[in-house]
């Protein structure tokens, strides 16, 4: 006899809320619904493994849709219900379980409880109208049992035929989620959220040679030291579609104080967008939640592809409280500590293989560094460099001593490490360091204007850097007086130009003059553009050389001529700094004719 009964509270309000609410993220419910067939299977093996349940053959999971009928089935042959069963843990508990989670939801608002982990066998109503559960326990001598419910108030409970042990639910599509009834769009959802479930699911089974959709066994839950080179690539290959190999791998394997397993891995950074952004992908006993989770993976670590299992993370809970909950922050802290012990012993056990790996890795180095202190302290030791002649060194290596407090007091100035950021356009610059037997590092990656000035913010008594074009008069001073006769004709000939004029002796005698660009003014000058705004008129300072023959034979030329060899002085050192403007490069060029011209006429 069938009996009807009324699910409890406020169930009319219910549904419409749980289809309107989420309904950006409808998928869910097919997880839900094959990991309550996955759990039904786990609990039935606990049974049988304590001798209270008969073993009876494979456990799998089965999904089949029916278009005509408009039916999406999952089957399990796990531990089945009672009629008993069926009251309390459906019509009681999973109803109440989902109005917990719409509550939850609700004070979260809206989007807030990652996953939408936890809404239960009641989610199925978001692409249902109706749905039927047949169900047989595992109990010696219990009859199969039949209920349906339109997911309004109402519900029929009655015993039916069931041969087989275990349970089927069978959700009737509703007419605009049809969708769930084509193969394609159900495969990607099991590839999606039931890749890893512990038993094998199959959909619409045609005969015995059918592959699982999903992997049960996945290559993180070994132990690492099981794990060979190949098993890594090939499951970074399946898991992430990536057909480059990674650079390497951390696998993370912890019981205490919480339970932690995955494997995390260093993609090469593409040519063309140095950050490309990763996927770190997050599961809860091998059920899928979500992508970048930032309140549980540190945000620079998304920069990585990898999957992270973490069973005691609590995930029917709003966003914000898993971002102040201390537990979450020790997990975080952990996968970071992983991270940056793993980099270290690379280091130090195979250096050549990190220096080859490095270009790859710097960025995400250097942007864990800023954003995360005791990343930074951790790895500070293993950040490399290039100098001048194209070796890696670590970036601590180019630093001075500290400068004590007195010292400071005194106006003892730290170590300046100078720097380059384009080889091309600072050519000049670098062959008269390389002259001079200076070096400098090469700053390459994009993030390197931030990176710096985030060292010297962390070590103001040990270093600043300055751009090799800003102190390069400072660098390659020799001994001697200001020449204040070159001085005054310099600047009466280009008293016109924004330029300010120094002169002094430089280690190297080739060139007549360069130019210097405050390091600070064009910091600023390049934040202001970095967010958008104009860039500031910079200021350039010549400094003239007067160890240089071209200039000291100056003096002897008449007024005319000093004039204009000043001018062709300044274009050549403005050329060495950046592209001449129209204005400038025309002058250089009838100035440049003028001197050959008279050259030719000489001999
Ligand atoms: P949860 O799985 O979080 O407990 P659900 O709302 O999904 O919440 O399900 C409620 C309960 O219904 C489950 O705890 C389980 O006891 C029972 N149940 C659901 N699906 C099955 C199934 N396929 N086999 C056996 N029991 C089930």
């Amino acid at each position: 006899m069938a009996r009807q009964g009324n699910i409890k509270i406020s169930s009319e309000n219910m549904m419409p809320i749980i289809k309107k609410w989420l309904y950006s993220e409808k998928d869910i419910f097919l997880r839900e619904i094959v990991a309550n067939a996955s759990d039904a299977i786990t609990k039935l093996k606990k049974l049988i493994s304590i001798g209270e349940a008969k073993e009876e053959g494979a456990y799998k999971i089965v999904v089949t849709a029916d278009e005509k009928a408009g039916t999406l089935t999952v089957e399990d042959n796990g531990i089945g219900m009672t009629e008993e069963e069926v009251e309390t843990y459906i019509t009681q508990i999973a109803f109440s379980g989902a109005a917990d989670f719409l509550e939850k939801y609700e004070k979260a608002g809206g989007d807030g409880i990652i996953g939408h982990f936890g809404l239960g066998f009641y989610s199925a109503y978001m692409v249902s109208d109706d749905i039927e559960i047949f169900t047989k326990s595992y109990k010696e001598g219990a009859k199969g049992v039949r209920w349906e419910s339109d997911g309004e108030s109402v519900y029929t409970i009655e015993e039916c035929e069931k041969e087989t042990r275990g349970t089927k639910v069978v959700m009737h599509i509703s007419e605009e989620e049809k969708e769930f009834l084509k193969e394609a769009r159900i495969r990607e959802l099991l590839e999606k959220y039931c890749s890893f479930m512990p038993y094998e699911i199959y959909l619409d089974p045609k005969g015995e040679e059918d592959k699982p959709v999903n992997t049960p066994f996945p290559l993180y839950l070994k132990q690492p030291k099981d794990c060979t080179e190949e098993e890594y690539k090939t499951f970074y290959r399946e898991t992430f579609h990536d057909y480059e190999e990674p650079l390497f791998w951390i696998h993370l394997n912890m019981e205490y104080p919480f339970r932690l397993k995955g494997i995390l891995y260093f993609p090469k950074v593409r040519k063309k967008v140095e950050l490309e952004r990763g996927k770190v992908k997050l599961y809860c006993d091998q059920v899928y939640i979500a992508d970048n989770i930032k309140e549980v993976i540190p945000e620079f670590l998304m920069l990585l592809n990898g999957v992270i299992d973490c069973p005691d993370i609590p995930l029917n809970v709003s966003r914000s409280f898993l971002q102040n909950d201390r537990e979450v922050q020790k997990i975080a802290k952990y996968i970071t500590k992983k991270v940056a012990d793993q980099l270290c012993d690379l280091f130090r056990g195979d250096r050549e293989r990190y220096e080859a790996c490095w270009k790859d890795l710097a960025t995400f180095v250097k942007f864990g560094c800023i954003k995360d202190d005791e990343f930074y302290k951790k790895v500070k030791e293993i950040i490399l460099y290039k100098n001048l002649a194209g070796e890696y060194r670590p970036l601590e290596s180019f630093f001075g001593e500290e400068v004590s407090p007195e010292d400071a007091k005194a106006g003892k100035e730290p170590e300046t490490v100078y720097y380059i950021s384009d080889e091309n356009k600072q050519a000049q610059y670098i062959e008269m360091f390389k002259e001079a037997g200076l070096d400098a590092i090469r700053c390459d990656t994009y993030i390197d204007p931030h990176f710096i000035s985030y060292i010297e913010y962390k070590m103001p008594t040990r270093v600043r850097f300055l751009r090799i074009d800003a102190d390069i008069a400072g660098a390659l001073k020799e001994e001697g007086e200001e020449d204040k006769a070159v001085l005054e004709l310099f600047q009466e000939a280009l008293k016109d130009k924004k330029v300010t004029v120094k002169t002094q002796k430089l280690k190297n005698s080739a060139y007549p003059a360069v130019i210097n660009v405050s390091e600070f003014m064009r910091r600023m000058s390049e934040m202001n553009s970095f967010y958008g705004m104009d860039g500031m008129e910079q200021e350039v300072t010549l400094v003239v050389n007067t160890g240089c023959e071209a200039v000291s034979s100056l003096k002897d030329a008449g007024e005319g001529e000093k004039k204009a060899a000043a001018e062709y002085i300044y274009l050549l050192a403005l050329m060495n700094y950046r592209p001449l403007t129209p204005e400038e490069l025309s002058a250089f060029t009838s100035a440049s004719i003028r001197y050959m011209q008279s050259s030719l006429k000489k001999n």
